[in-house]
């Protein structure tokens, strides 16, 4: 990948710069105490209504709304990747929530075992365009380098998801999810957790899902950092009104 100054620069910047609170802007950290209180929720089981047929189960954090939203755009959309700590640790809590109520998952890291966490494919032009992955730097640092295996891939050009809402984008990529080739040999009969920092609709999940269970892995569940609630989703359509 060629090296972009601009994107880098930016994100070193936010590294290195005093903070605003991604959530609220309040100065002082890069998540004020107020802030990360609403993200620390404990993990919940979750699904869409309606829920789509292969919806894998799936953990999350906090409702999509107030500042949990403001601060999840702000770390997707304006590089804030200081903000990448506090995301990662909800993730985690997802992650091993969703691990434990798996009995094939938890089968298989008791005999030793790995398990596979996937990220969910970003369009391959917004991850050109930002010089990283943003939800493949969050798997990374929720679960360990190790652990990722980034074999989710789009298999047809989406629309830049930049300025959709969060269901625009999972209806963006439905149906685009494929797994790379060398990542289905290794992921043959694994149990695997894809990961996200949204989920809204459940279509993106579902299409990974399809995808995993299509190359031959194993069980497959799903954890993300926040969710919409049923509320949420409707105002985000309302908010951004599809063209
Ligand atoms: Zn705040």
């Amino acid at each position: 990948m060629p090296w972009r100054p601009g994107v880098d620069l930016r994100a070193l910047l936010d590294l290195l710069a005093p903070q605003d609170c991604a959530g609220c802007a309040a100065e002082g950290s890069v998540w004020c105490g107020a802030c990360e209180s609403l993200l620390s929720v404990p993990p919940r089981p979750w699904r869409p209504t309606p829920c789509p047929a292969g919806f894998p189960p799936t953990w999350t954090g906090p409702d999509y709304s107030g500042v949990v939203r403001a601060g999840l755009v702000a770390w997707k959309e304006q590089d804030r990747v200081a903000a990448t700590g506090a995301l990662a640790q909800v993730l985690r809590r997802s992650l091993r929530a969703a691990i434990a109520a798996s009995p094939e998952h938890r089968a298989a890291l008791a005999v030793g075992h790995p398990v596979a966490v996937l990220p969910a494919p970003s369009s391959r032009r917004s991850t050109r365009a930002r010089g990283r992955s943003p939800v493949g730097d969050l798997a990374r640092a929720a679960a360990g380098p190790a652990a990722v295996v980034p074999g989710l891939v789009l298999r047809r050009r989406v629309r830049d998801q930049a300025g959709l809402s969060a269901t625009e984008r999972e209806s963006n990529l439905a149906g685009a999810v494929d797994l790379a080739p060398r990542a289905a040999a290794r992921l043959a009969g694994l149990p695997c957790v894809v990961v996200d920092d949204i989920v809204t609709t459940g279509a993106t999940l579902t299409d990974c899902a399809r995808a995993l269970a299509a190359g031959g892995a194993g069980p497959v569940v799903a954890a993300t950092v926040a969710a919409t609630s049923r509320h949420g989703a409707e105002r985000d359509r309302a908010e951004h009104p599809l063209p």
